[in-house]
């Protein structure tokens, strides 16, 4: 499929009293890994699922390629979230469980098998098509996971802490295997992550995000040599 970018124009979003989003404008380019950092209650999930249509709408324009996104549902989106939790069903195979999303779309079965076959060989999880989420490691699940959103095709892959439930040396493995095939698909990608670490390992170019608002966007290299304010220096420097 074509790559395309994303653009987002002055996304605002509030629950209630509480504004979440502040005013959101950035550009991911095409096939680029993005990650957006900040701490806890930031706003990062609130970004990704307003970007993936889920929860309330945002005012504001959310573009993939020259297309406007905002107003679809998220089936129409061609977007792909991956989720801290894996979110498997937990009665289903794994094989049901990567094709639940296309058997939605109404594919002929020999097509759904041979994407779900393509998405399980791509994490390395073929071997163990026929196994429950409940017989799998937190690391296979969440490869699963993965697999799952990898075999829709997305344009975009919308990844919100996809290691965080993973063990330390678990997750440095996992996010090398992620950035390879992110690279191999050449997926425009969104990486949200409150570990530091993992953004600078990873990005291409990365967002810091604090009340709602990027504090800055850069490679990390250019965050960590000029930070633009004091929060993005203190967030760099003491978070872990
Ligand atoms: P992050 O992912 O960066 O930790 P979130 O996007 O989950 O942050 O949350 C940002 C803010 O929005 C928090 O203050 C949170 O309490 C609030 N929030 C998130 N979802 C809801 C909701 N459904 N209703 C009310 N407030 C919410
Ligand atoms: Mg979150």
């Amino acid at each position: 499929m074509e790559k395309s970018g994303i653009r987002i124009e002055d996304l605002h979003l509030s629950f209630g009293e509480t504004t979440v989003l502040a005013g959101i404008n950035m550009e991911i380019l095409p096939g680029e890994f993005f990650a957006f950092l900040g701490p806890s209650g930031s706003g990062k999930s609130t970004l990704l699922r307003a970007i993936a249509g889920f929860g309330p709408a945002p005012r504001g324009r959310i573009l993939i390629g020259d297309r406007d996104i905002a107003d679809l549902p998220p089936w129409k989106r061609n977007v792909g979230m991956v989720f801290q939790s894996y979110a498997l069903w937990p009665h289903l195979s794994v094989r049901q469980n990567v094709a639940f999303g296309l058997e939605e779309r109404r594919l002929p079965k020999r097509e759904i098998d041979s994407k779900v076959d393509a998405a399980l060989e791509l994490v390395g999880l073929l071997q163990l098509a026929d196994r429950m989420p409940a017989q799998l490691s937190g690391g296979q699940q969440q490869r699963v996971a993965l697999a799952r959103t990898i075999a829709i095709e997305p344009q975009v892959l919308l990844l919100d802490e996809p290691l965080s439930n993973l063990d330390a040396a678990l997750r440095v493995q996992m996010r090398r295997e992620l950035l390879a095939l992110q690279r191999k698909l050449g997926l425009t990608t969104i990486f949200v992550t409150h570990d530091q670490e993992e953004a600078n390992t990873t990005s291409d170019r990365m967002a810091v995000l604090d009340g709602g608002v990027i504090q800055q966007i850069g490679t990390p290299q250019e965050l960590y040599d000029t930070p633009a304010n004091g929060f993005v220096a203190g967030f760099l420097g003491t978070a872990n």
